[in-house]
């Protein structure tokens, strides 16, 4: 049960810094408090790092970088920082917003020189949303890369991440400075350290049933896609230390999870070209406007599923993901030669599906808008042979929590600082706003890796008593 207990005792056991959490914030923190001369503990419950880190696309949007400067796109921060309030009917703090949009480029190119992570441009599919070409990722374009790397980096720079390590207090003084934690271990038994400053780095409360349903109700039924093990800990804690909370509603959903083999399809099938259709065949939505609010449209059809339907051409596109590559292996992408042939095989109307394929491709050689408000001008049209996935929406992670400061310090709610408390990646309120369509692509790992880094450099700064 996690809990704040109050207490200024001693411990056998004290480190300058503690770190909740081993996903992407809890390591690009301690890599950057281990490179200002601090010695970081990763505190990380279960067995091996992973997070929801692992299970993400490992796709972080950043302006201004030189992967972006080599393929020819001219982009800033203020570019970025604008595309994320629009999409976020400028709910987000404009503060959290310019810090994080400038951190992120110099980030990524940090960790590539430093620490050999080899960032490439997604440079043939534009996120919605994002006006420039700005999607980094591995190799592989997988979050199991990311965090792989990201451990062996923080490996090699001999920082100790302790694992199977659930902490569940927080021990701080009368006045809500941190003195330690307490941490539990698998076999029952409960260790105390003492910390000088602490970075919560163990993301929202998608995996908590009652939070999710008093915060998002929209996706109490919804499946959770993210990390079991985030339980909202640092909501938690941080309302127990009168910390301020934001914009609790935040999330992102996903549109098009495939069912049931429950592996992420990604929204390039929509954006280049394709739609998506309800068991009758039909459309329902603009789908264009975000993979995000888009679950809970697809919970509202029959059975809560719909089918993404695209074309051999932006299959081959979506292929350079792994998580596609996946698809195909379990058999969940559906192919066929005629629009007929495709609506046996997705057991819909062939008659209600040729209707639709229609309506869209009229929508794009004549450039206009559906009723559903979706533009297709110069989206290209569907060419045989075609592909089908069933899909349904899902909860991927909170984008509410803690509000921090410049420095990722935890705030309280009268707006000081708990000057050794800071919060970084989903532990901390991100850029969304306070639902699920300001979510933009990407905000999940920007935040991550952005605040992971801010928080990791301010608390080095604090313990040097800079
Ligand atoms: C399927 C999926 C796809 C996604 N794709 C993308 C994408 O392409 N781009 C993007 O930007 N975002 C994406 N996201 C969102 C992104 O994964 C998250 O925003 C990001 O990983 C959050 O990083 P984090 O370090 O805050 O949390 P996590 O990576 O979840 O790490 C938190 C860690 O804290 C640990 N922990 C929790 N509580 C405790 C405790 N009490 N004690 C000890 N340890 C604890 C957990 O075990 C976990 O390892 C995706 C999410 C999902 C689910």
């Amino acid at each position: 049960m996690s809990r704040v207990e109050f207490s200024d005792r001693e411990f056998e056991l004290s480190v300058p810094l503690v770190i909740i959490g081993g996903g992407a914030a809890g390591l690009v923190a301690a890599l950057s408090a281990k490179a200002e001369g601090i010695d970081p503990l990763v505190l990380e419950r279960d067995a091996v790092p992973r997070g929801s880190t692992a299970l993400s696309a490992g796709l972080i949007p950043a302006p201004g970088t030189r992967w972006q400067r080599a393929a020819g796109v001219i982009d800033t921060p203020e570019t970025f920082a604008a595309d994320i309030l629009h999409k976020a009917d400028d709910e987000p703090d404009p503060n959290l917003v310019r810090l994080v949009t400038k951190t992120i480029g110099p980030t990524l190119e940090w960790l590539a020189e430093a620490h050999g992570l080899p960032f490439s441009l997604v440079d043939n599919f534009r996120y919605p949303g994002h006006s420039e070409l700005r999607m980094h990722g591995l190799p592989s374009r997988s979050g199991e890369e990311l965090i792989d790397r990201l451990r062996t980096a923080c490996e090699q720079a001999g920082i100790d991440i302790l694992t199977d390590a659930h902490v569940d207090t927080l021990i701080a003084s009368a006045g809500g400075e941190i003195r330690g934690i307490v941490v539990e271990r698998p076999d029952g038994s409960r260790e105390e350290i003492g910390c000088d400053a602490l970075i919560l780095a163990c993301n929202g409360y998608g995996g908590n049933p009652a939070l999710v349903a008093e915060h998002i109700p929209s996706m109490r039924e919804a499946t959770y896609f993210g990390h079991p093990g985030n339980q909202g800990d640092a909501l938690i804690w941080g309302e127990a230390l009168d910390a301020a909370t934001r914009h609790l509603g935040g999330h992102q959903g996903h549109g098009s999870v495939a069912h049931p083999v429950g592996i992420l399809i990604s929204w390039a099938t929509v954006m280049e070209g394709g739609f998506q259709v309800n068991a009758e065949g039909r459309r329902f939505s603009n789908e264009a406007k975000g993979y995000s609010e888009q679950a809970a449209n697809v919970l509202t059809q029959p059975d809560g599923i719909a089918w993404t339907v695209f074309d051999a051409r932006i299959a081959d596109i979506a292929r350079q993901f792994e998580d596609f590559r996946q698809a195909e292996q379990a058999k969940a992408i559906v192919a066929a030669d005629t629009i007929e042939e495709l609506a046996a095989k997705m057991q819909v109307d062939p008659a209600a599906l040729s209707s639709t394929f229609n309506d869209v491709e009229e929508g794009k050689s004549l450039g206009r808008s559906d009723p559903f408000g979706r533009n297709f001008a110069s989206v290209p049209r569907l060419i045989a042979p075609y592909r089908a996935v069933k899909v349904t929406g899902a909860l991927f992670h909170t984008q509410g929590g803690l509000a921090t400061d410049g420095q990722a310090r935890v705030v309280r709610q009268d707006g000081s600082a708990i000057e050794n408390l800071f919060a970084a990646g989903g532990a901390a309120c991100g850029v969304s706003g306070s639902g699920a369509s300001g979510y933009l692509s990407g905000n999940g790992l920007l935040t991550a890796v952005a605040l992971g880094r801010v928080s990791g450099l301010s608390a080095a700064n604090m313990l040097h008593g800079a």
